[in-house]
């Protein structure tokens, strides 16, 4: 078996690259499509799958759209990269930066950030600035900073980070061996589904294309309520986005595709979480959860679900550890048998 290259060489043919472009690769793709054992129980016509992007290299999707973004900067002669980042993208910008050998400066809003997320960061090296605003602000900045400084922009206003993500689409209909019914998945940029619409749409013909089912968290859901929203509010940091980048292409994903957008509470995103956790042996973060938080409440709704259904889990538990401590906590015994015994 040849060893999987990465994304830039398995996609090659369906991606904006050349000869000229650096080989980057931290292996990232080719993700598990893992078979649901449990949660599938509760939806007796569906056959639920989860795609597994923890996976990745740095623990998220991110790295799919990251690598090409990365590569092409270098490909131009950037010696430095820069991002505003909930968490994710400054996690892969710095790791796929480091192996590239340029320069990264992150901008996070201030006291959103999940510590996994932030201790990434650091140790890849990337220079990380605090600043006291919303994401929304530093994305802003950042796109100023970017034109001003010359350094390349890898936030998903980079056209390159989408064309990455769209491969795990061309994973799904590779590994399911045909195409899903629905597709749900969290939206907080809305960078991923936009680049999963474009991936079936560029695989499949339109009658073939999977429903695309996008879920926002209740107190972050500009999309929902059809207007910005000031000070997004949600236990899932990684979709805590006020005003998305790519609004209309999530709009679109779900209108020409028959599914939609909605949203979720943090209650059903953290029970969800707790359930692949518990039930699957998937630890996602919060903002993953919500893919399957918001698949139980179309199921609640009654929304006729059947057939092949992915979730997609876009980033692993580990990057924001704080979640546990809703756990119970261990239990302090004697070191014998008869103690381990009376815990069972
Ligand atoms: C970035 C991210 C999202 C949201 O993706 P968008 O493209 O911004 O909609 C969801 N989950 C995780 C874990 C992420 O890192």
């Amino acid at each position: 078996m040849r060893p999987w290259p990465g994304v830039l060489q398995a996609f090659a043919d369906r991606l904006p690259v050349s000869d000229r472009t650096p080989p980057l690769s931290l292996r990232e793709g080719n993700t598990p499509l893992v078979p649901s054992v449990s949660i599938t129980r509760d939806l007796p016509e569906v056959e639920l799958y989860f795609k597994w992007e923890g996976a990745n290299p740095t623990g998220s999707f991110k790295d799919r759209g990251m690598v090409v973004a990365v590569a092409k900067a270098a490909e131009a002669g950037a010696r430095a990269v820069v991002c505003a980042s909930t968490g994710n993208t400054a996690a892969s910008a710095a790791a796929y930066a480091a192996r590239a050998g340029l320069r990264c400066l992150v901008v996070l809003p201030e006291g959103s950030v999940a510590t996994g997320k932030l201790a990434q960061a650091r140790m890849h090296g990337a220079v990380v600035a605090s600043v006291p605003c919303s994401f929304d602000q530093a994305l802003q900045l950042v796109r100023e900073a970017s034109e001003r400084l010359h350094i390349a922009l890898v936030n998903s206003l980079n056209p390159y980070r989408l064309e990455g993500q769209k491969t795990a689409a061309f994973e799904i209909l590779d590994q399911l061996g045909k195409p899903p019914e629905a597709v749900v998945l969290p939206v907080g940029n809305a960078g991923n589904i936009t680049a999963y619409w474009r991936g079936f749409s560029e695989a499949l013909p339109p009658r073939h294309r999977p429903r695309m089912w996008g879920v926002q968290a209740e107190g972050a859901a500009p999309i929902v309520v059809g207007r910005p929203v000031e000070h997004p509010q949600t236990v899932a940091s990684a979709i805590r986005i006020g005003k998305p980048a790519s609004w209309e292409g999530a709009v679109r994903a779900a209108s020409e595709s028959g599914g939609r957008i909605f949203a979720v509470s943090d209650e059903e995103i953290l029970h969800a979480q707790a359930r692949l956790a518990r039930e699957e042996g998937l630890f996602v973060e919060p903002a993953s959860a919500a893919s399957v938080a918001g698949l139980l409440r179309l199921a609640r709704e009654g929304v006729g679900i059947r057939g092949a259904v992915v979730a997609v889990l876009t980033g692993h538990g580990l990057k924001d550890p704080a979640t546990a401590e809703r756990t119970p906590q261990p239990v302090r015994v004697e070191p014998t048998v008869e103690a381990l015994a009376s815990l069972l």
